[in-house]
């Protein structure tokens, strides 16, 4: 099946079309400036190699997609003849609640709950929520799937999601731990237990989506124990430019101290902390690594170090924590844009672990940098597999909105 997967953001969208039958990508693309001056398209056609960017008017989503269209059945550009060769859409989506537990076809009740989601998650929905009209009106009739980031998460147990709040503001709010990147873990969760050779059942797998954003998944039995991110991406480890868990005392504490409004603390944690906020220079790991790498003489070499460190610390805690609650570990996985690429930070993190059974092979571990598939980065007499593996949300997202619409 050929399978339009469909990331709308506020003023931007991405959109890659895959064939299910090979896993393969024939085109690829993005929005932007979407209900502004100077939007532009950019298209890739990836099969004859073909790619066109140019500005063009688009005043909201319906328009973006619109395009969209015109490119994918271009002559030049296009992949398809017409837009029946395209079975359906699917879209990602950051937030479902507690309402979506897996991918689901979109229907009127459907699109009524996730109305409802806009409450955790404003932009993010709104930008879904116009994405979803804007393929209504530039293809109707095509069925629409939709995959959220946070259903592979709600199999935790409520002492893994219950924050120890008063029990009301959960009734009231949906105040709770929800989790994010989940596509990303299951997909590389589900790629380690295939190389673990077990029955998913019997397999204990701690990921670490490091990119931008990150977070950590406890995956047993394919199931998720337990996860890094909260009620919002803001929980967990040290980011690009978000603070990850700190002491929640310090955010009124800092509205006092420095007369701030809970907004303007909010922002601070969202975009002024992590790896920027600790090296005052940049959130990019690229970046840190580069000034630890030109040694102490570089002016930001000892921020650099303790910003990573800090990242370091904290995988290492949570690896050895969620080992703890699965009773076990099979198996570390590393991926997204750090944890797929950043050798050194893998190293930081697997050394002196020998006590959980992990045994890191330097030399693997070195190459397997801009990976085209699965890297082993263990030794063979390891207890514990390390890998780094590429994710593919994309293909999550596509393999789901296949499948549903195949059992219509
Ligand atoms: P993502 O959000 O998954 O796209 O990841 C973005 C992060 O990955 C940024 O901090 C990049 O600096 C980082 N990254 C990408 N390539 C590399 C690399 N070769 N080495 C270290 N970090 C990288």
């Amino acid at each position: 099946m050929n399978i339009l997967v469909v990331n709308a953001g506020s003023s931007s969208l991405k959109y890659q079309l895959i064939d299910t039958a090979t896993d393969v990508v024939r085109a690829k693309g993005i929005c932007e400036r979407i209900g502004m001056d100077g939007s532009l398209i950019e298209h890739k056609q990836l099969i004859k190699g073909s790619k066109v960017k140019l500005e063009s008017p688009m005043k909201d989503h319906a328009d973006a997609m619109k395009l969209v269209v015109k490119y994918l059945t271009d002559a030049e550009y296009g992949c398809v003849a017409d837009m029946n060769e395209i079975q359906a859409i699917g879209h990602r989506v950051v937030h479902g609640g507690s309402f979506f537990s897996g991918s689901i076809l979109m229907t009127e009740d459907v699109l009524e709950k996730l109305e409802l989601c806009k409450e955790f998650a404003p932009l993010h929905t709104v930008a879904h929520l116009m994405g979803i009209k804007g393929c209504l009106d530039a293809m109707p009739g095509k069925p629409q799937v939709l995959v959220f980031d946070t259903a592979f998460h709600q199999t935790m147990e409520p002492e893994a999601y219950m924050y120890a709040l008063p029990y009301e503001y959960y009734e009231k709010y949906g105040l709770r731990r929800y989790g994010f990147h989940g596509s990303s873990h299951r997909y590389v969760s589900a790629e380690m237990a295939k190389l673990l050779d077990k029955p998913v059942e019997e397999t204990k797998i701690v990921t670490c989506h490091i990119g931008n954003g990150s977070s950590i998944s406890a995956v047993k039995g394919g199931k998720v124990m337990d996860t890094t991110m909260g009620f919002t991406p803001l929980a967990g480890v040290e980011m690009g430019t978000r603070c990850g868990d700190i002491d929640p005392a310090i955010v009124p504490y800092l509205m006092d101290k420095e007369g701030m409004t809970a907004a303007q603390v909010n922002d601070v944690m969202n975009k002024k902390s992590g790896f920027l906020g600790i090296t005052g220079f940049s959130s990019d790991s690229r970046d840190l690594e580069g000034a630890i790498a030109a040694g102490p003489s570089d002016p930001n070499y000892e921020k650099c170090l303790l910003a990573v460190n800090i990242l370091k610390h904290q995988l290492k805690k949570c690896i050895g924590a969620y080992a703890a609650i699965m009773n076990g570990l099979d198996a570390v996985v590393f991926t997204a844009g750090i944890g797929e690429n950043s050798a050194s930070l893998r190293e930081r993190v697997c050394v002196d672990m020998e006590y959980l059974g992990i045994e890191l092979d330097k030399q693997a571990n070195e190459k397997a940098v801009r990976l085209s598939g699965s890297a082993k980065i263990s030794t063979d007499s390891s207890k514990v597999a390390v890998y780094a593996i590429p994710t593919n949300e994309e293909l999550v997202i596509a393999r789901d909105t296949a499948a549903i619409v195949e059992s219509l």
